[in-house]
Protein backbone atom coordinates (compact mmCIF):
# COMPACT_ATOMS: atom_id res chain seq x y z
CA UNK A 1 0.00 0.00 0.00
CA UNK A 2 2.68 2.28 -0.94
CA UNK A 3 1.09 3.72 -3.12
CA UNK A 4 -2.19 4.59 -0.66
CA UNK A 5 0.58 6.27 1.84
CA UNK A 6 2.05 8.24 -1.30
CA UNK A 7 -1.19 9.53 -2.12
CA UNK A 8 -2.23 10.84 1.30
CA UNK A 9 1.04 12.37 1.73
CA UNK A 10 0.37 14.11 -1.49
CA UNK A 11 -3.42 15.51 -0.65
CA UNK A 12 -1.91 16.53 2.79
CA UNK A 13 1.33 18.38 0.89
CA UNK A 14 -1.19 20.36 -1.12
CA UNK A 15 -3.21 21.28 1.12
CA UNK A 16 -0.62 22.49 3.45
CA UNK A 17 0.31 24.52 0.35
CA UNK A 18 -3.41 26.24 -0.24
CA UNK A 19 -3.39 26.83 3.58
CA UNK A 20 -0.07 28.78 3.62
CA UNK A 21 -1.07 30.63 0.72
CA UNK A 22 -4.75 31.51 1.69
CA UNK A 23 -2.53 33.01 4.62
CA UNK A 24 -1.41 35.88 2.30
CA UNK A 25 -3.43 38.87 1.75
CA UNK A 26 -4.90 39.52 -1.87
CA UNK A 27 -4.03 35.67 -2.04
CA UNK A 28 -7.04 34.86 -4.22
CA UNK A 29 -5.72 36.10 -7.05
CA UNK A 30 -2.65 33.70 -7.55
CA UNK A 31 -1.98 30.89 -9.19
CA UNK A 32 -0.34 27.72 -7.76
CA UNK A 33 1.51 26.02 -10.46
CA UNK A 34 2.42 22.12 -9.29
CA UNK A 35 5.86 21.77 -10.89
CA UNK A 36 5.96 17.96 -11.80
CA UNK A 37 9.52 17.57 -13.26
CA UNK A 38 10.64 13.71 -12.88
CA UNK A 39 8.09 12.94 -11.18
CA UNK A 40 5.75 9.77 -12.14
CA UNK A 41 2.10 10.52 -14.13
CA UNK A 42 0.72 8.71 -10.37
CA UNK A 43 2.23 11.06 -8.51
CA UNK A 44 0.02 14.00 -10.65
CA UNK A 45 -3.07 11.94 -10.85
CA UNK A 46 -3.19 12.27 -6.72
CA UNK A 47 -3.09 15.63 -6.93
CA UNK A 48 -5.20 16.20 -10.04
CA UNK A 49 -7.74 14.67 -7.68
CA UNK A 50 -7.78 17.04 -5.47
CA UNK A 51 -8.94 19.16 -7.43
CA UNK A 52 -5.30 20.92 -9.19
CA UNK A 53 -4.45 21.62 -12.49
CA UNK A 54 -2.28 23.49 -13.17
CA UNK A 55 1.21 22.14 -13.34
CA UNK A 56 4.48 22.93 -14.68
CA UNK A 57 7.38 21.02 -16.42
CA UNK A 58 10.77 21.72 -17.68
CA UNK A 59 11.12 19.31 -20.09
CA UNK A 60 9.62 19.04 -23.69
CA UNK A 61 9.89 15.60 -24.27
CA UNK A 62 8.27 14.80 -20.43
CA UNK A 63 6.13 17.06 -21.15
CA UNK A 64 4.59 15.92 -24.73
CA UNK A 65 4.50 12.16 -23.06
CA UNK A 66 2.80 13.60 -19.35
CA UNK A 67 0.03 15.54 -21.59
CA UNK A 68 -0.79 12.35 -23.95
CA UNK A 69 -1.32 10.59 -21.11
CA UNK A 70 -3.03 12.80 -18.13
CA UNK A 71 -6.32 14.04 -18.48
CA UNK A 72 -7.10 16.92 -21.09
CA UNK A 73 -8.25 19.44 -18.61
CA UNK A 74 -5.15 20.15 -17.13
CA UNK A 75 -3.33 23.11 -17.90
CA UNK A 76 0.15 22.83 -18.42
CA UNK A 77 2.66 25.14 -17.80
CA UNK A 78 6.20 25.19 -19.68
CA UNK A 79 8.64 26.52 -17.35
CA UNK A 80 12.54 25.11 -18.98
CA UNK A 81 14.61 26.29 -21.52
CA UNK A 82 13.03 26.02 -24.74
CA UNK A 83 15.08 25.14 -27.39
CA UNK A 84 13.82 26.80 -30.69
CA UNK A 85 13.93 23.53 -32.58
CA UNK A 86 11.46 22.41 -29.78
CA UNK A 87 8.47 25.66 -30.42
CA UNK A 88 6.58 23.09 -32.57
CA UNK A 89 5.74 19.95 -30.33
CA UNK A 90 5.88 22.93 -27.24
CA UNK A 91 2.91 24.69 -29.62
CA UNK A 92 1.21 21.63 -30.79
CA UNK A 93 0.13 20.19 -26.90
CA UNK A 94 -3.66 21.77 -27.37
CA UNK A 95 -3.91 21.95 -23.33
CA UNK A 96 -0.77 23.87 -22.82
CA UNK A 97 -1.96 26.83 -21.03
CA UNK A 98 1.45 29.34 -21.08
CA UNK A 99 5.06 28.96 -21.92
CA UNK A 100 6.72 31.08 -19.14
CA UNK A 101 10.38 31.10 -20.73
CA UNK A 102 10.48 33.62 -23.24
CA UNK A 103 14.14 34.84 -23.35
CA UNK A 104 14.49 36.89 -26.18
CA UNK A 105 12.37 38.40 -29.46
CA UNK A 106 13.67 35.55 -31.43
CA UNK A 107 12.36 33.15 -29.58
CA UNK A 108 9.01 34.73 -29.46
CA UNK A 109 9.06 34.97 -33.14
CA UNK A 110 9.37 31.05 -33.78
CA UNK A 111 7.49 30.28 -31.23
CA UNK A 112 4.69 32.40 -32.64
CA UNK A 113 5.62 30.91 -36.35
CA UNK A 114 5.32 27.39 -34.69
CA UNK A 115 1.76 28.40 -33.40
CA UNK A 116 0.81 29.39 -37.34
CA UNK A 117 2.51 25.70 -38.10
CA UNK A 118 0.55 23.33 -36.39
CA UNK A 119 -2.36 25.37 -36.82
CA UNK A 120 -2.70 26.01 -32.61
CA UNK A 121 -6.09 27.07 -32.06
CA UNK A 122 -6.71 30.55 -30.12
CA UNK A 123 -3.27 32.20 -28.72
CA UNK A 124 -1.19 30.71 -26.72
CA UNK A 125 -0.09 32.98 -23.19
CA UNK A 126 3.55 33.52 -22.81
CA UNK A 127 5.61 35.10 -20.26
CA UNK A 128 8.54 37.01 -20.66
CA UNK A 129 11.55 35.66 -18.29
CA UNK A 130 13.79 37.85 -16.93
CA UNK A 131 17.04 37.13 -15.41
CA UNK A 132 16.56 39.70 -12.34
CA UNK A 133 19.65 38.67 -10.85
CA UNK A 134 21.57 39.30 -13.97
CA UNK A 135 23.27 35.53 -13.54
CA UNK A 136 25.58 34.23 -16.32
CA UNK A 137 24.26 31.19 -16.20
CA UNK A 138 20.56 32.01 -15.93
CA UNK A 139 18.30 32.66 -19.00
CA UNK A 140 15.82 35.73 -19.60
CA UNK A 141 16.05 39.12 -20.86
CA UNK A 142 18.08 41.83 -19.20
CA UNK A 143 15.94 44.45 -17.21
CA UNK A 144 16.40 46.93 -19.13
CA UNK A 145 15.42 45.23 -22.24
CA UNK A 146 11.93 43.90 -20.56
CA UNK A 147 9.77 46.33 -22.23
CA UNK A 148 10.99 45.95 -25.72
CA UNK A 149 10.70 42.50 -26.13
CA UNK A 150 6.85 42.84 -24.42
CA UNK A 151 6.44 45.37 -26.62
CA UNK A 152 7.31 43.22 -29.74
CA UNK A 153 5.20 39.98 -28.75
CA UNK A 154 2.42 42.68 -28.58
CA UNK A 155 3.31 44.00 -31.99
CA UNK A 156 4.27 41.31 -33.72
CA UNK A 157 3.48 37.81 -32.71
CA UNK A 158 -0.86 37.99 -32.70
CA UNK A 159 -0.62 33.97 -31.92
CA UNK A 160 1.02 35.19 -28.73
CA UNK A 161 -1.34 36.53 -25.61
CA UNK A 162 1.80 38.47 -23.32
CA UNK A 163 0.44 37.30 -20.37
CA UNK A 164 3.25 38.71 -17.87
CA UNK A 165 6.92 38.18 -16.48
CA UNK A 166 8.93 35.74 -14.53
CA UNK A 167 11.77 35.16 -12.98
CA UNK A 168 13.76 32.02 -10.91
CA UNK A 169 16.14 34.40 -9.25
CA UNK A 170 19.34 34.00 -7.49
CA UNK A 171 19.30 30.27 -5.21
CA UNK A 172 19.70 30.66 -1.21
CA UNK A 173 18.75 34.27 -1.08
CA UNK A 174 17.85 35.06 2.53
CA UNK A 175 14.06 34.78 3.27
CA UNK A 176 13.75 37.19 6.03
CA UNK A 177 15.28 40.06 3.80
CA UNK A 178 12.91 41.62 0.88
CA UNK A 179 14.19 39.84 -2.12
CA UNK A 180 16.02 42.00 -4.79
CA UNK A 181 14.74 39.60 -7.55
CA UNK A 182 11.28 39.79 -6.78
CA UNK A 183 11.70 43.85 -6.43
CA UNK A 184 12.96 43.99 -9.75
CA UNK A 185 10.21 41.80 -11.67
CA UNK A 186 7.98 43.93 -9.69
CA UNK A 187 9.94 47.03 -11.14
CA UNK A 188 9.55 45.77 -14.98
CA UNK A 189 6.27 45.16 -14.34
CA UNK A 190 5.70 49.12 -13.51
CA UNK A 191 8.10 50.32 -16.46
CA UNK A 192 6.27 48.25 -19.41
CA UNK A 193 2.89 49.00 -18.22
CA UNK A 194 4.03 52.87 -18.48
CA UNK A 195 5.04 52.04 -21.97
CA UNK A 196 2.70 50.04 -23.38
CA UNK A 197 -0.97 51.44 -21.72
CA UNK A 198 -3.71 49.20 -21.08
CA UNK A 199 -1.60 46.05 -20.15
CA UNK A 200 -1.91 43.99 -16.89
CA UNK A 201 1.09 42.15 -16.74
CA UNK A 202 1.25 39.02 -14.24
CA UNK A 203 4.03 38.23 -11.84
CA UNK A 204 5.54 34.02 -12.07
CA UNK A 205 7.82 34.53 -9.15
CA UNK A 206 8.23 32.20 -6.29
CA UNK A 207 8.60 28.31 -5.77
CA UNK A 208 8.87 26.19 -2.87
CA UNK A 209 11.25 28.05 -0.81
CA UNK A 210 9.91 31.40 -0.68
CA UNK A 211 6.42 31.04 -2.69
CA UNK A 212 4.77 33.04 0.46
CA UNK A 213 7.04 35.87 0.11
CA UNK A 214 6.20 35.86 -3.51
CA UNK A 215 3.03 36.37 -3.03
CA UNK A 216 3.43 39.08 -0.46
CA UNK A 217 5.63 40.89 -3.27
CA UNK A 218 2.55 40.90 -5.56
CA UNK A 219 2.96 36.83 -7.38
CA UNK A 220 -0.06 35.97 -9.06
CA UNK A 221 1.29 32.50 -10.08
CA UNK A 222 3.97 30.47 -7.74
CA UNK A 223 5.64 27.58 -9.14
CA UNK A 224 5.83 25.16 -6.28
CA UNK A 225 7.25 21.42 -6.52
CA UNK A 226 9.42 19.74 -3.86
CA UNK A 227 7.03 21.31 -0.86
CA UNK A 228 4.52 19.26 -2.98
CA UNK A 229 6.85 16.68 -4.60
CA UNK A 230 9.24 16.23 -2.12
CA UNK A 231 12.74 16.09 -2.89
CA UNK A 232 13.47 15.62 -6.90
CA UNK A 233 16.24 12.36 -7.45
CA UNK A 234 19.42 13.90 -7.88
CA UNK A 235 20.88 14.58 -11.69
CA UNK A 236 23.36 11.41 -11.18
CA UNK A 237 20.68 8.96 -10.05
CA UNK A 238 17.60 10.13 -12.83
C1 LIG B 1 11.96 23.19 -10.67
C2 LIG B 1 11.42 24.57 -10.81
C3 LIG B 1 10.51 25.11 -9.87
C4 LIG B 1 10.11 24.39 -8.60
O1 LIG B 1 11.14 24.46 -7.68
P1 LIG B 1 10.96 23.93 -6.16
O2 LIG B 1 12.02 24.61 -5.43
O3 LIG B 1 11.09 22.46 -6.22
O4 LIG B 1 9.61 24.36 -5.73
C5 LIG B 1 9.98 26.37 -10.13
N1 LIG B 1 10.33 27.07 -11.22
C6 LIG B 1 11.18 26.59 -12.13
C7 LIG B 1 11.51 27.42 -13.31
C8 LIG B 1 11.76 25.33 -11.95
O5 LIG B 1 12.64 24.88 -12.86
Amino acid sequence: MADQQRKLDLVQNIADVKAAMATVPHHEKARLVAVSKYKPAEDLMHVYETGQRHFGENYVQELVDKSAKLPSDIQWHFIGHLQSNKCKVVAAIPNLFAVETIDSIKKADTLNKACVSCERKGTLNVFVQVNTSREDVKSGVLPENCTQVCQHIQDKCPQLKLNGLMTIGMFGRDPSETNPDFECLVDCKKKTEQEMPGLDLELSMGMSGDYLQALQAGSTNVRVGTTIFGARPKKEDR
